[in-house]
């Protein structure tokens, strides 16, 4: 069933039946991309002061939403709408920030190959699609949307491919873009075909904004194409509440059934979801759809995307209003996503308040402070790196080549690196000139 929006909107475009609605191709060729079709559908018409800007914001940073999420959108409260707010252009995109950044996660500088970002040791980021259905006013790719939406040719990919085979520490890709499943079905197939011949990726991911903005994309054939490629895993893009309609839950549901493990990556977005009863309401709903909050992003200093950001402590305002007030699997991990290419850190309450020689005092969610007695004694296992020896019987073939990075490092037993030191440090750059 349509609803009476969906019904508008519909008949205005052509007519036709609900069966074309519910086609994701037909949603593709109906996306919105200008305003005059915009206000047509939605029999409205926007104040001056916004179609005045439609063309000099839309030049730089396009506008396309499917006639679907357009259906979503409440004209009665336009302002302060999230759908229409993630959706629709902004004077404010214009706005660039001394400290806003074309690249700022430096996805583009950290590629072996085009397309793959290799930023962690065991894992890459692979963009097969340069097309979205609806574009996010958000994007953290802003740079790039607009580009013509192309499939990147089958030379391209393979490229990709090669890498990733030719690199045996990649046991996890994580296939993105633009939105992999904008993708035509036999196509990402393919891809995946190719990435499950190679023995040491272990897992596959897939994020996907389509259970959101075009769930008609979610086909009994996809899901069956998927279903051939597991160990396979999910992450969508809900960040708002509304957002969970009954096509969109149609469509997790058919990838829970399909045995795919679903996860969420939210973005906190200034005037969208940045407040700590809306976040565990969207919680709540994509847990009783099987979606696991994952991640909970801090909005990146990309270009354009300054009116969206909210303050760190509105971030950790809200993880204190989940943990311990909810279950502990609605309750992502919030990330900063750091400039530079360090990739994501994680940040949340504090919960140590102090600590002695064998006691630790922590508070919990009510304030109240406990204390945690720790062991008199403690036998360590030192551990020297030689795991075939060592009485904790890990028997892997494999462990010798693990090898320790950044604090890990300072911790371990078997290395004896006490400090990392900044590149640009002058204290040890005079040492070092010295010769001492
Ligand atoms: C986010 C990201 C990943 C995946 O990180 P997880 O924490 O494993 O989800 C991998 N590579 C890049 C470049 C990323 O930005």
């Amino acid at each position: 069933m349509l609803t009476e929006s969906q019904h508008k909107i519909l008949n205005e475009i052509d007519g036709s039946s609900i069966r074309n609605w519910k086609d994701w191709r037909w949603q593709l060729r109906h996306c919105v991309r200008d305003l005059e079709t915009f206000e047509n559908l939605l029999n409205i018409q926007l104040p001056t002061a916004i179609r005045h800007h439609f063309t000099l914001i839309t030049e730089q940073f396009p506008m396309s939403i499917t006639p679907y999420y357009l259906s979503l959108i409440d004209v009665d409260n336009l302002e302060n709408d999230p759908v229409f707010r993630q959706s629709f252009p902004d004077i404010k995109e214009l706005q660039v920030q001394k400290t806003d950044m074309t690249d700022p996660l430096h996805e583009d500088r950290d590629s072996p190959v085009p397309g793959v970002t290799h930023r962690y040791p065991d894992r890459v980021l692979f963009l097969v699609s340069n097309m979205c259905s609806m574009y996010c006013r958000h994007c953290t790719r802003k740079r790039r949307v607009g580009d013509r939406d192309t499939i990147p040719s089958r030379d391209q990919i393979l490229q990709g491919i090669e890498y990733i085979r030719d690199t045996p520490r990649v046991r996890d890709v994580l296939l993105s873009g633009g939105d992999p499943f904008l993708l035509p079905t036999d196509y990402l197939d393919w891809i995946l075909s190719e990435l499950r011949k190679i023995e040491h990726v272990e897992v596959i991911r897939i994020g996907t904004r389509t259970p959101a903005v075009l769930p008609y994309r979610i086909t009994d054939e996809l899901v069956e194409m998927l279903r051939a490629h597991h160990p396979l895993w999910i992450n969508t893009h809900f960040n708002h509440p509304r957002e969970l309609t009954a096509s969109s839950k149609l469509a997790l549901r058919k990838l829970a059934d399909a045995g795919i493990p679903l996860g969420n990556q939210s973005v906190l977005l200034s005037g969208v979801n940045d407040c700590p009863r809306i976040m565990r309401s969207l919680v709540h709903k994509l847990v009783a759809n099987r979606v696991r909050p994952y991640y909970l992003y801090q909005c990146d200093l990309s270009e354009g995307l300054s009116h969206f950001r909210t303050p760190v402590g509105k971030g950790i305002e809200i993880l204190e209003s989940l943990i311990g007030h909810t279950s502990g699997f609605c309750v992502p991990t919030y990330v900063i996503d750091a400039p530079g290419g360090g990739g994501k850190i994680p940040v949340m309450p504090n919960y140590l308040i102090s600590w002695s020689t064998n006691k630790v005092v922590l508070r919990n969610y009510e304030g109240v402070i406990t204390t945690y007695k720790e062991p008199d004694s403690y036998e360590p296992t030192f551990c020297d790196r030689n795991c075939t020896e060592c009485n904790l019987q890990l028997a892997l073939e494999d462990a010798g080549e693990f090898r320790s990075v950044g604090i890990e490092k300072l911790l371990a037993d078997y290395d004896d690196t006490i400090a990392l030191i900044p590149r640009d440090n002058d204290r040890h750059e005079r040492r070092e000139g010295n010769g001492s």
